[in-house]
């Protein structure tokens, strides 16, 4: 499942291939832009934002490919002549130079916007995580602005922090033994929280397995996808429940009920 890490690599792979290069074929397979085409210009650089991808493009007031991996989505880069590893049909995007073929399959998202538009387009998001710009301080601030909201989910808004994903939230709330629905107010070292994630995403960044627990050959997540083995810390069935608001997706919460127990606040005493 694409987070923060996977389109970091992505965007990485994408920046060795086509910064500096002229593009020699541009083919957008989405309605809206079938008609763009970018052949002959130059693309300055590929940069992630979060889970976002842009590929920048035609100079200093140029064009960016805006792209989202969502759920499915991947990019890969492949040589001339080299068989593609996903079916033709679902590619959206290719964009070839003289030595490389870049495809993006089933991307959640995929429009062609001018560099003016990118502020528009995810100038929303927190300080990204695995960003040249991490602010540790704003990414607190923002979490705080919503006290009563449950941690599980302000963690998953890329307003707050860009680049946690539904296997990062519960591994993290695991990690820190808050319960996930625990308010943001009440989150006992909500800071720790946050150099936490910034920590897993730079370990994992280089890696194509995600590890919260040190091990890369299987157990390599403490809750996440185990409701039927069990937590891996004490083995006691983890809860399984969905979890989602308006401004994030409705997705698999995954946590120990032994290892995260719910601490109810105390009842505030009424005055007389
Ligand atoms: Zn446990």
């Amino acid at each position: 499942m694409p987070e923060g890490d996977t389109v970091w690599r992505a965007a990485r792979d994408l920046h060795r291939a086509l910064a500096g290069k002229v593009l020699t074929r541009c083919d957008v397979r989405v309605p809206r832009f079938a008609t763009v085409d970018f052949t002959g210009d130059t693309v300055q650089e590929a940069v992630a934002r979060g889970k976002h991808l842009l590929i920048r493009g035609g100079g200093e007031d140029g064009w960016d490919i805006h792209s989202h991996l969502k759920m499915e989505g991947l990019w890969h880069v492949y040589a001339h002549g080299e068989k593609w590893r996903r079916p033709a049909f679902k590619a959206r995007c290719i964009l070839e130079t003289e030595d490389a073929v870049v495809v993006g399959f089933e991307l959640g998202l995929l429009r062609v916007i001018s560099r003016a538009e990118e502020d528009d387009a995810v100038g929303f998001l927190g300080p990204d995580l695995l960003g040249p710009d991490w602010d540790a301080e704003e990414a607190l601030r923002r979490l705080r602005e919503q006290p009563e909201r449950p941690i599980g989910l302000a963690l998953l808004d890329q307003r707050n922090l860009a680049g946690i994903g539904n296997v990062y939230r519960c591994e993290i709330c695991f990690l820190t033994g808050v319960h996930p629905l625990t308010p943001v107010g009440e989150v006992p070292n909500l800071p720790r929280m946050v150099e936490l994630s910034r920590k897993l995403l730079e370990a994992n960044k280089l890696r194509t397995t995600r590890a919260t627990t040190g091990q890369l050959r299987g157990n390599n997540l403490w809750v996440y996808g185990r409701s039927k083995r069990g937590c891996l810390r004490c083995k006691t069935p983890v809860a399984l429940e969905q979890l989602g608001d308006r401004d994030t997706e409705l997705r698999e919460l995954y946590y120990c009920p032994h290892c995260q127990p719910r601490v109810e606040a105390p009842e505030a005493t009424a005055l007389p």
